[in-house]
């Protein structure tokens, strides 16, 4: 299982204090158990986290990058190489706050590239609007999102797709036990190869009727991620 957490824009160098109690907890946990944390911070703390978390087999992400992966005159960004080269494993790329800011399914696919050149693990995100689900157009959303998204990409090992419904995502809402298990299957059989997390308002409160569905490989956590009681105490519950 995947707990990924996504810092989003929030954290300063004082936040990373408190992963010592993620940390020991894991150290203890993770025995005899295929579980993976990776931290998504904002950029400027992946250098100081990935020295924090050295030793720990948490691994570190970044939340996005360039499309380009050389160097080039783009002020404010940061690209795919660059983000390895501080220590990120992983990145998030296609999450619904930027696609809403902008972020076209052929953009995503560059970046998704870039990505994969550089030697990132990516974690694409996808998900239908609150107007689309009302529509009743989410797998068409779906399946164009990925179609677009990972157009031209041979070698799909190294992506792991986040099925993220835009309107669970910080309101609290998830989606019904049936109609997710029901995407997270559909998403599978034309992505047999890729671990398909779920995100959206995933907390300590609804963590077990998640993880009773028994196709999600894992979660993609924002909101409870920041606070490490909440974090751990949703992955000790997905376990029992
Ligand atoms: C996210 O930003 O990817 C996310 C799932 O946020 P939250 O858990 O706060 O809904």
């Amino acid at each position: 299982m995947y707990f990924i957490a996504n810092w989003k824009m929030f954290g300063g160098l004082n936040s990373l204090n408190s992963l010592h109690k993620v940390v020991k907890f894991f150290k203890v946990f993770k025995k005899n158990k295929l579980i993976k944390i990776i931290y998504c911070p904002p950029n400027i703390l992946i250098r100081p986290m990935f020295k924090k978390l050295r030793n720990s087999k948490i691994e570190i992400g970044a939340q996005n990058c360039h499309e380009n992966d050389n160097y080039g005159a783009f002020t404010g960004s940061v690209n795919s190489s660059m983000l390895k080269s501080v220590g990120a494993k992983y990145v998030i790329i296609g999450h619904s706050e930027n696609r809403l800011s902008g972020e076209s399914n052929k953009l995503i696919n560059l970046k998704i590239k870039s990505a994969l050149k550089s030697g990132l693990k990516v974690i694409f995100c996808i998900g239908e609007t609150l107007k689309e689900k009302r529509k009743r157009i989410t797998k068409k959303v779906l399946s164009q999102q990925i179609k677009q998204g990972l157009s031209k990409i041979k070698n799909k090992s190294n992506i792991l797709i986040a099925y993220e419904p835009v309107w669970s995502i910080g309101t609290g809402l998830i989606p019904k036990s049936n109609e997710l298990f029901d995407i997270v299957n559909f998403i599978k059989i034309k992505n047999s190869k890729n671990k398909i997390l779920y995100g959206g308002s995933v907390s300590p409160k609804n963590i077990k009727e998640l993880k009773s569905l028994k196709n999600i490989d894992g979660f993609l956590i924002g909101g409870a991620s920041q606070n490490p009681k909440k974090f751990i105490d949703i992955i000790k519950k997905t376990y029992n």
